[in-house]
């Protein structure tokens, strides 16, 4: 559990962005005893009517879930009563038969929820806290090394006042949280040696929706299986579906953007969701189709990876998206970003509260993982949209499993997605070694296998050719 020192009392701490890092990153530091402000470019979302296109569904998993444990038993406790567990991926056909692809070796789950909703619980956590949350203040400029006591400078544009009404504020110690397209990490680029790189993949993604069942009674609201994230893969199209607490289904629709814009009109798109996704068409419904073609935004998902992640006078860190953006395939971006709360404060309790320390270090710790995961999650985007429906995928999958449920006891053996998703003390970067080794085993054995048909076959053949002549 975090510890709380008195002696971090009085240290501020300027957080910028409170979405889902920002606010955990808050939370952390307010229990440890820091005085914590955090700033938000939009407005206070309790007080605004939430008609964001596109709200999205993410799947809380281990890293995740140790992170808000980590900071508060109670508080995870309260929002994991909102989750829905999917425990495996349900893979749906042309003809729209369903299979179902077991996630972990033992029941284990990823869980379902509303990204909106789930920053919305945090927020709500921060009421009840001293943290003073500035919204509708947004991040124009930041300056290092300010005044004699070296404290760093941020000046913010207060949105509800017009754009005159620019505020500076000073802090001991700077978090950037702003997410993927990060004006703090902007405005920190420019006081030092950091290298960054950004990557739009070839990749674009629409909301869509499927309402609950209308007739059913409550038990059975859900149009399809709850506790399966469902996946129509095309090759290089796909729909994925995850399911919300009243009964409906957030779906996404990714594609290269040459799919998307080689449909030209409403109808074209219908047909072609008719013709791919026959069954999730039936569910959605040509209205609703044909709404989310005119009116839904196209998402584009890009890959940022910088270093070092900490200003070198140590006063600024960057968490979260705005250091690690990266495709969402393996549903690890938010889950990574509360696992950098979490590493960062651990350090920090190591360094004895040394906080100029901790950011350091963490950019030593960090990199090997963050660069790990950023690569499993492109990779995945592969298994997800093809490889789930290849037979040499599925035997494979099939002796990682079984494998997997041996580990212990004659060996030790943990598939991939077990160490990414459901353990949370096996760091990322470990993970891909680990995999390495058991992917050469695996590959032996197949091989092996093929070699071991082949050899059989000629055998016989070079029999039955021996007894015709
Ligand atoms: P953000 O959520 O982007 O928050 C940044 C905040 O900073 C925002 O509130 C913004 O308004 C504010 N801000 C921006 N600029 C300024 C400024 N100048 N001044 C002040 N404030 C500012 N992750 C998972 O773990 N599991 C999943 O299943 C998953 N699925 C995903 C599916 C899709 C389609 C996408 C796109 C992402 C998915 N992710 C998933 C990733 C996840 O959404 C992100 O990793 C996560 O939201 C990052 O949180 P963040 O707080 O770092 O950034």
């Amino acid at each position: 559990d975090l510890e709380v020192s008195n002696s971090y009392h009085q240290q501020g701490v300027g957080i910028v962005g409170a979405g889902l890092v920002g606010c955990l990153a808050a939370l952390a530091f307010n229990a440890k005893g820091f005085s914590v402000t955090l700033f938000e470019y939009r407005d206070d979302p309790s007080k605004t009517k939430n008609d964001n296109l596109r709200s999205i569904n993410l799947a809380v998993s281990a890293r995740g879930i140790r992170a808000l444990k980590y900071v508060d038993e109670e508080m995870a406790e309260r929002i994991l009563e909102h989750i829905i567990p999917m425990k495996g991926r349900m893979i749906h056909d042309l003809d729209g038969n369903q299979t179902s692809q077991l996630y972990g070796l033992f029941g284990e789950a990823i869980n379902s929820i509303d990204r909106s909703f789930l920053n919305e619980c945090l927020l709500e956590e921060i009421r009840h806290t001293d943290i003073k949350v500035l919204f509708n203040h947004k991040l124009v400029a930041f300056e290092k090394n300010h005044g004699e006591d070296q404290t760093p400078k941020m000046t913010f544009i207060d949105t509800s006042e017009g754009d005159a009404a620019s505020k500076t504020f000073e802090f001991d110690y700077i978090v950037g949280a702003d997410g993927a397209h990060s004006q703090f990490r902007t405005q920190l680029q420019r006081t030092m040696r950091m290298n960054y790189s950004q990557e739009y993949i070839d990749m674009q993604y629409i909301e869509l929706y499927i309402p609950p069942s209308e007739s059913a009674k409550d038990d059975s609201k859900f149009l399809l299986n709850p506790n399966h994230l469902h996946i129509w893969p095309r090759t290089n199209h796909m729909l994925i579906a995850l399911a919300n607490k009243d009964g409906s289904f957030t779906c996404t629709f990714f594609s290269p953007w040459s799919v998307i814009e080689g449909i030209t009109s409403t109808e074209q798109w219908i047909s072609f969701f008719k013709k791919n996704f026959k069954d999730a068409y039936d569910l959605i419904g040509e209205a609703r189709l044909a709404t989310v073609y005119e009116t839904h935004p196209r998402g584009s998902l890009l890959q940022v990876n910088v270093y070092p992640y900490h200003s070198p006078d140590g006063r600024a860190i960057l968490l979260g998206d705005a250091a690690h953006s990266m495709v969402p395939f393996y549903g690890q971006g938010m889950n990574c970003g509360f696992e950098d709360v979490r590493t960062l404060m651990e350090l920090i309790d190591e360094k004895g509260g040394d906080v100029l320390e901790a950011f350091r270090s963490y950019t030593e710790i960090r990199k090997a993982d963050l660069d790990a995961i950023c690569k499993l999650a492109l990779d995945n985007y592969h298994e997800m949209s093809h490889k789930v429906t290849s037979l040499w995928y599925l035997t494979r999958k099939r002796i990682d499993s079984l494998l997997g449920k041996l580990n212990g006891k004659y060996f030790q053996w943990i598939p991939l997605y077990t160490m990414v998703s459901f353990r949370d003390d096996i760091r990322y970067s470990q993970a891909i070694e680990i995999e390495k080794r058991q992917g050469r085993f695996l590959n032996n054995i197949q091989y092996g296998f093929l070699s071991a048909v082949a050899v059989t076959s000629l055998i016989k053949g070079l029999q039955m050719w021996g007894r015709r002549t």
